[in-house]
């Protein structure tokens, strides 16, 4: 029996009830293929707020860090939404992430291919599917560069900065991402205008010829954000900077059919990974059983698979969603109303993920799901 210990951080709004699936989902996979998985919760964010006035308290980050991963829900509400940047939740999270040392974070986005209906294009532009993965840069850019107001406070700034150093390592990622896919690599910027976006091109440009097999291109941000909706089977791996990946993988989820259904990895060079859903707190449904745990459980696949290499574990929580949703079951945000298909909570949605999974069934049923391997 191998052990590994986890720390959770259920968060706000939905994040405990999703993570509460997301557990399930582990437990189902460990027992099968002799995992035996020690739970540590911790607090973040609102939660962690009303409980010590911090956003990230020292012992959550020294939990997380003496982890082999960390699955996090989701942080804030409109309880928390008058306080001062740094004492918000969200802050709690950017601590989280730089503290972890992880500047990578993976988003898959896929489209099961029952899902086809419930993908807002046109079938022509999926026809074949969805499979993007972009590797967004996590703890640098705009979103941690110098800020700050007038005097009169009647102007504000905030400073896209990176070093050679910061762009090297998120774009050896992407180019090992893409080798285990379908080998092409799409640098997004706005080097027309942004000098930072020009460094991402030129230290692109001199790490290719180090992968000769992977097709390199680069487009403009605005461009990208329209190509991913008129042509999102162009795109293989999209690597970007923190706020432009933060908005095209949204887009990209959305794509996809529903942000309730897509997982997430954050990785370093080393130590503990952080897995997420991309989605947040949700706050208008938080407490009604209408979360879709999907995205969690996916990121517990994530979990198993970057941070502890079980890659039979993680293949077999995504045939057991593969498995379930092939059974016409569906969460509210992904039901089409078409024939055969039965709407569900999240906790009944997370049982019959995790019996899927215990009873060995659907093998295969997320046949087609290729989740890049850095
Ligand atoms: P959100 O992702 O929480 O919700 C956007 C919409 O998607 C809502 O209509 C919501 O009901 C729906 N939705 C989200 N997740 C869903 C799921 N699993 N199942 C079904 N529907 C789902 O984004 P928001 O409304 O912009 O933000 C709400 C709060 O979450 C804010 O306080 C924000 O700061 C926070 N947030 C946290 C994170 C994070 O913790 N990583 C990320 C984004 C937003």
């Amino acid at each position: 029996m191998k052990r590994y210990t986890i720390a959770t951080i259920p968060g706000d709004g939905i994040g405990p009830d999703v993570v509460r699936e997301g557990v399930l989902a582990l437990e189902a996979a460990g027992a099968r293929f002799g995992l035996s998985f020690t739970f540590l919760e911790t607090l973040m964010g609102g939660a962690a707020i009303d409980a010590t006035r911090l956003p990230l308290p020292p012992e959550t980050l020294a939990t997380c860090q003496g982890s082999d991963a960390v699955l996090l829900g989701a942080v804030g509400g409109p309880k928390w939404d008058g306080l001062p940047g740094k004492s918000r939740p969200e802050a709690g999270l950017l601590a989280l992430r730089a503290g972890m040392g992880v500047y990578a974070n993976l988003r898959p986005a896929f489209m099961f291919p029952v899902l086809a209906a419930a993908c807002p294009l046109k079938p022509s532009l999926v026809e074949g599917g969805i499979d993007v993965l972009v590797v967004r840069e996590l703890t640098g850019g705009i979103y941690f560069g110098e800020r700050g107001r007038s005097a009169d406070g009647e102007s504000a700034w905030d400073t896209e900065r990176y070093s050679r150093t910061e762009i090297t390592r998120l774009l050896k990622i992407g180019f090992e991402a893409a080798m285990g896919r379908a080998r092409r690599l799409c640098v997004v910027d706005k080097a027309n205008v942004l000098e930072s976006s020009r460094l991402w091109r030129e230290t692109a440009a001199a790490m290719a010829p180090a992968w000769p097999e992977v097709a390199l291109s680069f487009m403009y941000v605005d461009n990208a954000a329209m190509q991913l909706v008129r042509a999102p089977r162009q795109f293989d791996v999209i690597a970007t900077s923190n706020m432009f990946g933060d908005i095209l993988s949204d887009e990209a989820a959305m794509i996809t059919g529903s942000i309730g259904m897509l997982a997430s990895a954050s990785v370093g060079a080393s130590g503990p990974g952080l897995y997420e859903p991309i989605h947040g707190s949700a706050p208008d449904i938080a407490g009604l059983d209408r979360a879709n745990p999907l995205a969690t459980i996916l990121s517990t696949a994530m979990l198993l698979r970057h941070s502890l290499h079980e890659e039979e574990a993680a293949a077999a929580i995504e045939a057991g969603v593969g498995a379930v949703l092939a059974q016409g079951w569906r969460c509210a945000d992904i039901a089409s109303g078409a024939p055969g298909e039965r709407t569900v909570g999240t906790q009944e949605m997370g049982r019959l993920v995790a019996s899927s999974i215990a009873a060995g069934a659907g093998a295969g049923a997320a046949a087609g799901k290729r989740e890049a391997r850095p």
